[in-house]
């Protein structure tokens, strides 16, 4: 199952190469602006090599998302081959090359790892910073493909498809570990999780998406070393999250990240609603949501964070208003305050940016409205800007057991209807005038007026 000992051990001296006639790569499967830039690069006597996650998935047999550039140019001599080319990244500089609708990201390759200076951190005159974990904050000192490779995480992420010759380099198995889908970290695991904690999630991210087993040593630091992720900048989180979340294998990446140790740093009030309640709407809501996720992506429809992390919070939103086991509490001064300490706990783990959490919030606090049926409100209701994702919301608590799926039926069919028919419909539903907050405040009495003074 887990095949090949070739020391994965930096400083192995030369590369397997696999021949263009022993692997699937076609140059027909890579991107016209990605072979521009490698032939540009070749050109202009530079070496130029696809790697990364392009060459894994094309030798499995899968088209890649992007196209990631290694060569040896440095960016600035990147940038003098091409007009539409701009330097990024601090942490890691890059060149972004831009044809039509395409962005190529070109690397310079990064010199081998040299020991951490245990006082400052630092080694070659700032171009690497680590801090006093080992974290890599900065990685800008160049080196050649042979040094390149080891900073690399996983075996399988480490092939260099060379378009002088249409070959694979393989310095570390990469080549049968992608071929028996094992997930294997280059080097030693722990310091490579240490290094940089977000592989921790990308091991996750690799064995759900793609159906790689990990290596025993890959798996086996992730518990002990779970808690490192709390010290990830909440953006990288989110950024990561993101990738995880809409890349079609949300429900597997979840499990996975559970079963690692990893959820409960990432989203804990999540994990604790979920384990108290296990078998509660809420629990159940979440699975529906990510299957149904996975599900859009693949059919191509549209996904956004709002909608995933209404689903993801809910359990811990219903828990925060008193209602594990739901019903939802049909009371905004109670909604209201369990869905802000939900969110604002979040966002400190995961930095969710607001535009997606003021949507989010919008979508849960709709959710009462669902339940009064009766006036024109509710026909007006259907005209919201945010009704259908709402509604959709609708669809998994029904789903889910939380309310009553006629509830759900109706909302479908009165959609359906057109504006007369609509009225009509509401109109004839008997009013539980008790449960809606504005009819109770019409019957509030009022407050003396204060005497005049
Ligand atoms: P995807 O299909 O999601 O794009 P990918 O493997 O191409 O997967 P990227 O994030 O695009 O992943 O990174 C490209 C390559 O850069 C990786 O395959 C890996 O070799 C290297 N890499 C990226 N992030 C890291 C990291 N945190 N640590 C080590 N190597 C990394
Ligand atoms: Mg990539």
């Amino acid at each position: 199952m887990f095949p090949k000992e070739i020391p994965v051990t930096p400083g192995h001296p030369s590369p397997v190469i696999v021949p263009r006639a022993d692997h699937p790569i076609s140059r027909a499967n890579i991107s016209p602006g990605a072979l521009k830039v490698l032939y540009r690069l070749r050109e202009g006597g530079y070496q130029a090599f696809l790697v990364g996650g392009a060459v894994r998935d094309m030798l499995l047999g899968l088209s890649p998302k992007d196209f990631d550039i290694a060569t040896d140019a440095h960016p600035e001599q990147v940038r003098k081959l091409f007009r539409n080319c701009r330097l990024i990244g601090r942490r890691f500089h890059l060149a972004h090359v831009r044809f039509g609708p395409e962005i190529l990201e070109v690397a310079t390759f990064r010199a081998a790892h040299t020991e951490i200076d245990e006082d400052h951190g630092v080694d070659e005159a700032s171009h690497r910073v680590l801090d006093a974990q080992g974290r890599i904050l900065r990685d800008n000192l160049y080196g050649n493909i042979e040094e390149d490779v080891w900073r690399r995480d996983f075996t399988a992420n480490a092939l260099y498809y060379n378009i002088e010759d249409f070959s694979i380099w393989d310095y570390v198995g990469g080549v049968p570990d992608a071929r028996s889908r094992v997930l294997r970290m280059i080097g030693d695991p722990e310091t490579r999780y240490r290094e940089d904690p977000v592989r921790m999630l990308r091991a996750a991210r690799f064995a759900a998406k793609l159906g790689f087993t990990l290596h025993p040593e890959t798996e086996a630091p992730l518990h002990k070393l779970a808690y490192l992720l709390d010290g990830v900048p909440p953006a990288r989180l989110f950024d990561e999250a993101m990738k995880l979340l809409l890349a079609g294998s949300a429900g597997a990446s979840c499990n996975l990240l559970a079963r690692m140790g990893l959820l409960s740093h990432l989203m804990p009030d999540v994990v604790r609603a979920v384990n108290e309640a296990p078998d509660s709407p809420g629990a159940r809501l979440v699975q529906l949501g990510l299957a149904n996720t996975d599900d859009r992506v693949r059919e191509d429809k549209s996904v956004t964070p709002t909608f995933l992390f209404a689903v993801l919070l809910w359990p811990a939103i219903l828990r925060e208003a008193g209602a594990p086991n739901g019903p939802l509490p049909d009371d905004p001064a109670v909604l209201g305050p369990a869905c802000d300490a939900v969110i604002s706990r979040q966002v400190r783990r995961i930095a969710v940016p607001k535009r997606f959490t003021m949507p989010m919030q919008d979508i849960i606090m709709m959710q009462p409205r669902f339940e009064r049926r009766a006036g024109r409100r509710a026909a007006r209701f259907v005209e919201h800007p945010r009704f259908r994702a709402a509604y959709d919301f609708l669809l998994l608590r029904a789903a889910s057991g939380e309310v009553d799926p006629e509830l759900a039926a109706w909302w479908t069919r009165l959609q359906e209807l057109g504006p007369d028919e609509r009225i009509a419909e509401v109109e004839s539903q008997p009013r539980t005038g008790d449960a809606d907050p504005r009819s109770r405040s019409r019957r509030r009495p009022r407050r003396p007026r204060r005497p005049a003074t």
